[in-house]
């Protein structure tokens, strides 16, 4: 059964915008239509969205019309803009004003090498994106216009790359522009952290978040057909190492039918509503027995975002690593900083939640298990248990700083555990911060980022820049180049920056 819910990136299109204007001539123009053309192909083959070529623009009109067409077809993400040729950029003006849609200048050229011995001033002519480009990205900077600037030639594995993770965060914004958020309950009790202006994430994200009465899924908990349990618990028993006392006929076998009813009522929740994201809490869970684990777990490696004690800006940050990380290695979940290791040198973070990590991280097997969960007051919740997979990730948290919103993210490597964790029954990551954790921690603070973030393994630090851009939002990024002097400068400057930006 197929129930992923993260879109197939080839459904996705990227236009190939080429610049150029009518004093060349026919036959100028019919080679720079040929050779973008050519460009466009190679970018099509590298990326994992469909790249159209469109005709080349010469005109205020075309250029105009180019910009209204992409903002009015709902599989376009964005635009890739090259100006093979000069193309006087007082053309541009309307056409960028009126664009909606993430834009990537590409500063390339046809040519790799350049013919030497036989450069003649119709090759000059015709291969002069050096300054033609140079114009476009005056507009660009003179109208403010947000975007991603690569330049190299569009066969070179650097420039794919970094066109590759531009195409990535415009396909996340654009699911979090299209994004639905179903909450179940408030936030947690005087939280601060998790709270924010749901209005202006509709504004500024497109997210649309509102809340629903718990006892809406207790309903749905209730109507679950004993059949659909049935099936369900025989999809548990294949994917996961089900605890005995949990297995059919056995002790416990009702915890778990009733962990799948859960499953089940919110699967059918989210999917009549058309929601991609959806928050829980302890607080308020209403006739539910158990605190959604299992169920959460198992949405969430379907795509859904998911922000446990109703943090629904940790939710929308899951839902955007799982499209931007579609079909690449690794996966995305829910996090939380719960403990260190503090060894002098060899700092760690032991992340995890009280439940809700998702099983994306691992490609070994979860267990299923049932355990006890000293909060919430309700029965014990099933939940999956495993360990994360080692590797490069990045936790990203997204803070309400009253005027705006504030992307922090910090890469980190996550490692094996260094030991067992034979009673910790819960699924775990473990990882050390870069560049280090004294000073990821305090820049962590300083930027007042939160303890929620999303950890992912598959979209990366530049995804999540390019994100930041397209969704014109402050991001701070801890990496191995960041100082504490620097960063509190970053934040200091940041401050004055978007308060100017903004306009009264
Ligand atoms: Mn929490």
């Amino acid at each position: 059964m197929t129930t992923s819910i993260v879109p197939d990136l080839a459904t996705k299109v990227v236009r190939f915008l080429t610049g150029s204007q009518g004093l060349y001539g026919d036959e100028t123009l019919r080679q720079v239509a040929e050779q973008s053309r050519q460009v466009a192909a190679l970018l099509d083959d590298a990326l994992p969205v469909r790249v159209e070529w469109m005709p080349v623009l010469t005109s205020t009109d075309a250029i105009r019309r180019a910009a209204l067409d992409a903002n009015a077809a709902d599989e376009v993400v964005g635009l890739v803009v090259w100006m093979h040729t000069f193309s006087p950029a007082k053309m541009w003006i309307q056409g960028l004003d009126a664009l909606r849609k993430p834009l990537l200048h590409l500063h390339t050229q046809a040519n790799v090498e350049l013919p030497w011995a036989e450069i003649d001033f119709d090759f000059m002519n015709l291969n002069q994106a050096a300054h033609g480009d140079r114009e476009f990205g005056y507009i660009q900077t003179r109208l403010g216009v947000p975007r991603k600037t690569v330049a190299g030639h569009a066969s070179n594995p650097v420039v794919q790359c970094q066109v590759e993770s531009w195409v990535r965060a415009a396909c996340g914004a654009d699911a979090v522009r299209h994004l639905k958020l179903a909450r179940f309950g408030d936030n947690m009790r005087y939280v601060a952290v998790t709270e924010g202006d749901k209005t202006e994430a509709e504004h500024r994200f497109g997210v649309s978040v509102n809340t629903w009465g718990v006892n809406d899924l207790v309903a749905r908990v209730e109507a679950a057909a004993d059949a659909e349990v049935d099936a369900l618990i025989d999809e548990y028993l294949a994917a996961y190492d089900v605890a005995e006392e949990l297995k059919p006929g056995a002790d416990r076998a009702e915890s778990l039918r009733y962990g799948a009813r859960i499953e089940l009522a919110l699967r059918s929740f989210l999917e009549a509503g058309g929601f991609a994201a959806f928050t829980t809490t302890f607080e308020d869970l209403g006739g539910l027995r158990q605190l959604p684990g299992l169920a959460v777990q198992r949405l969430m490696a379907d795509g859904y975002g998911f922000g446990a004690e109703g943090d629904w800006k940790t939710a929308i940050l899951v839902r955007a690593a799982k499209v931007m990380g579609a079909g690449l290695l690794g996966g995305a979940s829910l996090m939380e900083d719960y403990t260190y290791d503090l060894t002098p040198g060899d700092e760690m973070i032991l992340g995890a939640h009280m439940l809700e990590i998702c099983p994306s991280l691992t490609t070994g097997r979860p267990r299923l298990d049932v355990h006890p969960l000293g909060i919430g007051g309700r029965e014990d919740p099933v939940r999956l248990v495993f360990d994360t997979d080692p590797g490069e990730g990045l936790v990203v948290a997204l803070s309400d700083m009253r005027d705006r919103f504030r992307l922090t993210a910090n890469v980190v490597d996550v490692v094996s555990l260094p030991a067992p964790l034979p009673k910790l029954p819960v699924a775990r990551a473990v990882w050390k911060p870069r560049p280090s954790f004294q000073t990821s921690a305090t820049a962590w603070l300083t930027a007042g980022a939160a303890h929620h973030t999303v950890l992912t393994t598959a979209a990366t630090a530049e995804m999540f820049e390019d994100f930041a851009r397209i969704v014109e939002t402050e991001l701070l990024l801890i990496d191995g180049e960041t100082t504490v002097r620097g960063f509190e400068h970053q934040v200091r400057w940041n401050n004055a920056y978007y308060r100017l930006a903004q306009g009264f």
